[in-house]
């Protein structure tokens, strides 16, 4: 690890380590917002973002072992969730197709912590079925007129501003799609709150309703009809990177297993001597091996290109690192509760990382969907 990296690192590390987490490992909003603070001085949240933007211009492969450090100390809770959609499911598409004033209005504030945004993509009838959205978007001269319903998306009571996908009214297809920026001033806009039952722990996120809201043409993410390409170009770079924290969570979650494997004795032995279990942790160091190797190469891979905006995300790739993460970490998970025996389903904060890891099969879109997509990029039909 070159030193800035470390450094950077371990002041992420004394970060996390100085939150307040609850038992389960989650953060009430006021801490939230605090910890978002803290972030926002350190620079993680525009690390691999220009200069100009309020960023340090730092690499993926640097960005995502900050992320690590973040996943390691504090779990992959609701601030992990929150940095990785707003980095990569709202900064990137900002930095890729926003206008100098977008960029200058919403990118910057955000790189620097100052202000939160989300993804607002999901609807109750329309998941993955993204081109089955409702919400709909009607030309007025040099205006819109939009009209959707979002759920499902995170921390929607505190951010600023949204992205929302909706269809221009009149469009079918993948040419409908359209994306604009949302302040959450922004009248008839509302938000309604709900946590989590199984996910990250103390994830608050909401429904973000859009009721006859008027937003100028400059309100526009890209190109008319260019909602789609917007779309995949975000969900390519979250796949790549959002389960980056999950990496550091599972580095420390072998950790305990295996402390307590050594620690805890049946028939007078520790039951790590026991193939078994041993093999179980075995298991859990491949599966954490696997997953970095997979993340870091994936943001090798693209790290020269994604300030330039340049080169396209190899969106096949960035599908295959968030379904085998996200699989090995619900793997690692049961795992976990498995050698820790009826202690394990006493552990509040095991309980919250198992659904956590379950949540993150299904956020940035399914790993069915993964598949989906992998095969296509493979050449066979789906
Ligand atoms: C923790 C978390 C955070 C999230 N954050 C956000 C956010 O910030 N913004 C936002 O907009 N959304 C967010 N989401 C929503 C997420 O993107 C959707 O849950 C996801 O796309 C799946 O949609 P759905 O839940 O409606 O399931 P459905 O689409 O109804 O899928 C149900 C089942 O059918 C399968 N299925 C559906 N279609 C196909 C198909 N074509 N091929 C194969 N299988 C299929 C699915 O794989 C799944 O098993 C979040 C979700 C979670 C869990």
């Amino acid at each position: 690890m070159r030193p800035a990296v470390e450094q950077f690192a371990a002041r992420t590390a004394a970060v996390a380590a100085g939150l307040k987490l609850d038992q389960a490992g989650g953060l009430s909003p006021s801490r939230f917002l605090q910890a978002w603070k803290a972030l926002g001085r350190l620079g993680l949240l525009g690390l691999p973002f220009p200069a100009k933007f309020g960023g340090s211009g730092r690499s993926l492969s640097e960005t995502a072992i900050a992320l690590e450090s973040l996943g390691r100390h504090a779990g992959f809770n609701c601030l992990a969730l929150s940095v990785g959609a707003q980095m990569w499911a709202v900064q990137t598409p900002l930095l890729k197709f926003g206008s100098p004033e977008q960029k200058r209005r919403f990118l910057a504030p955000l790189c620097r912590g100052r202000a939160r945004a989300a993804p607002a993509v999901t609807e109750k009838e329309a998941g993955s079925d993204v081109l089955g959205m409702k919400g709909m978007a009607e030309r007025r001269g040099a205006s819109y007129l939009v009209n959707a319903q979002k759920s499902c998306v995170t921390h929607a009571p505190l951010a600023d501003f949204f992205l929302v996908w909706v269809r221009l009214a009149g469009r079918q297809g993948p040419m409908s799609l359209d994306c604009f920026v949302v302040p959450r001033n922004t009248r008839g806009l509302t938000t309604a709150a709900f946590r989590w039952e199984m996910g990250p722990a103390g994830a608050v996120s909401g429904t973000v309703s859009l009721k006859d809201c008027v937003l100028p043409a400059s309100a526009r993410l890209g190109r008319e009809c260019q909602g789609l390409t917007v779309f995949l170009y975000a969900m390519a770079q979250e796949r790549r990177l959002i389960l980056a924290p999950a990496v550091g969570a599972m580095e420390r979650r072998l950790e305990e297993t295996a402390q307590f494997a050594r620690k805890r004795q049946q028939s007078g032995r520790p039951i790590a001597s026991f193939q078994a279990v041993a093999h179980r942790l075995a298991d859990m160091k491949i599966r954490l091996e696997a997953s970095r190797a997979l993340l870091r190469q994936a943001c090798l891979e693209h790290e020269d290109a994604f300030e330039a905006g340049g080169r396209e995300p190899d969106d096949g790739r960035c599908a295959a690192v968030k379904a085998f993460l996200s699989e090995s970490w619900v793997a690692n998970c049961l795992d976990a509760v498995e050698i820790r025996g009826a202690a394990g389903c006493l552990d509040a904060g095991l309980r919250a990382e198992l659904g956590a890891a379950l949540s993150s099969r299904l956020m940035s879109g399914t790993n069915d969907i993964q598949k989906n997509l992998i095969a296509q990029r493979l050449g066979h039909v789906h």
